[in-house]
């Protein structure tokens, strides 16, 4: 496994990890993608079926936090790289319990580190090989009607996760300033597309019209985030891993601001095109009458935006995918999704 250089994907079985981990695998066959997931809830090796028999791909079921896994995986591959992505993301859930957010992505990070220190300082490649650091725009916490976050924003998180999150970054940066490890870190706004977890907005959004149950939206609907498409993310981790400066941080956005009500509507609008018998079947005009709004979540962040002027000029890198193309792709990916898993299974 040595001969070829490796790249450590973490969290490649999540949402946005397997989208990169497919893109990078069909992009690079001069690298071993390795991937290290420890498959919790939010982890899906179905996500990954296209390149499971790919000779430059290798999975590895592990917890980031369990030294003896990390270190072994550097001892397996000669990792010229590492793209942190495995976390836990989803923020209600670190309102109701934040130990684990800190175990994975606090703990987690600082043993991924670790390694990665020891190995390539061994090796006398230190300042050379890249820790990517992929972190979210929830850092900077919370916006008022305008403004957008630039990489100079100081963090101020407001929730157990992009504390952790936040967390994370400054141990990154730590690394590099005390040990000269080449770090990095790209913080990007709300991503949608296809293999999210069902957990998440739009896919609620989806499957909860789809049963025509309530489509529960937080407050009055109005808290605003940054779309972009995740397939014009992975785009832009690549470009940073490869080309950005040590030490820095990219702000990663769709220029894409949407209310969660406006994003509501929009879904339900196209599943009224593509479901119209579905629809008459439950006497409703539209999928949007399913919409009910509920208890506001705790400490809910009323905006963010994101300032990416910085990533297109240094690195020319642009989102390419407009709104209303990914959104109609992605709810027809979830459909499909939908037809390819039994209805018992998928509930
Ligand atoms: P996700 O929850 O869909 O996937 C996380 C993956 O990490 C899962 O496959 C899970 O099994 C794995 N994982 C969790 N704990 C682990 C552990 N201890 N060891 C090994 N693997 C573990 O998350 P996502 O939405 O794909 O986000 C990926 C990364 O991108 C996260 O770091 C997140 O903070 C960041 N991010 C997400 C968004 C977004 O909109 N989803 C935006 C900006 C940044």
């Amino acid at each position: 496994t040595a001969e070829k250089p490796a790249l450590l994907i973490t969290g490649g079985a999540g949402f946005i990890g397997s989208n990169f981990v497919l893109y990078m695998v069909e992009k690079y066959p001069s690298y071993q993608i390795v991937n290290l997931d420890k498959l919790t809830y939010a982890g899906a090796l179905d996500n990954l079926a296209p390149v499971e028999r790919r000779a430059n791909y290798h999975f590895v079921k592990g917890d980031i936090a369990d030294e003896q896994v990390v270190s072994q995986l550097f001892s397996d591959f000669d990792i010229h790289g590492v793209i942190h992505l495995a976390a836990e993301s989803h923020v209600d859930r670190s309102i109701k319990d934040a130990k684990q957010f800190v175990e994975t992505n606090l703990l987690g990070t600082t043993v991924l580190l670790q390694a990665a220190k020891q190995d390539w300082e061994k090796k006398g490649v230190l300042s050379e090989r890249r820790f990517h650091q992929v972190s979210t725009d929830e850092i900077y916490g919370s916006l008022g009607s305008t403004g957008k976050f630039t990489e100079e924003t100081p963090y101020a998180p407001r929730n157990p996760y992009s504390a952790s999150k936040a967390g994370a970054n400054l141990l990154v940066n730590s690394f590099a300033h005390t040990y000269g490890m080449n770090t990095i870190i790209s913080s990007c706004s709300n991503n949608y597309g296809p293999r999210q977890h069902r957990e998440k907005l739009i896919p609620t959004i989806i499957f909860k019209a789809l049963s025509l149950e309530p489509i529960p939206i937080y407050g009055d609907g109005e808290n605003i985030r940054d779309w972009i498409y995740v397939e014009d993310h992975v785009q832009a981790l690549d470009l940073i891993f490869h080309h950005g400066r040590r030490l820095e941080t990219y702000n990663v956005g769709g220029n894409n601001e949407r209310t969660n009500i406006d994003i509501a509507t929009t879904v339900c609008h196209i599943l009224d095109e593509l479901h119209p018998e579905l629809l008459a079947r439950s006497g409703k005009k539209s999928f949007q009458d399913l919409i009910t709004y509920t208890a506001d979540r705790q400490g809910h962040d009323r905006r963010y935006a994101v300032d990416d002027s910085k990533i297109r000029t240094a690195l020319g890198w642009q989102p390419q995918t407009d709104f209303q193309q990914g959104i109609r792709q992605t709810v027809a990916w979830y459909l499909e999704a939908m037809e390819a898993v039994p209805r018992s299974t998928n509930a």
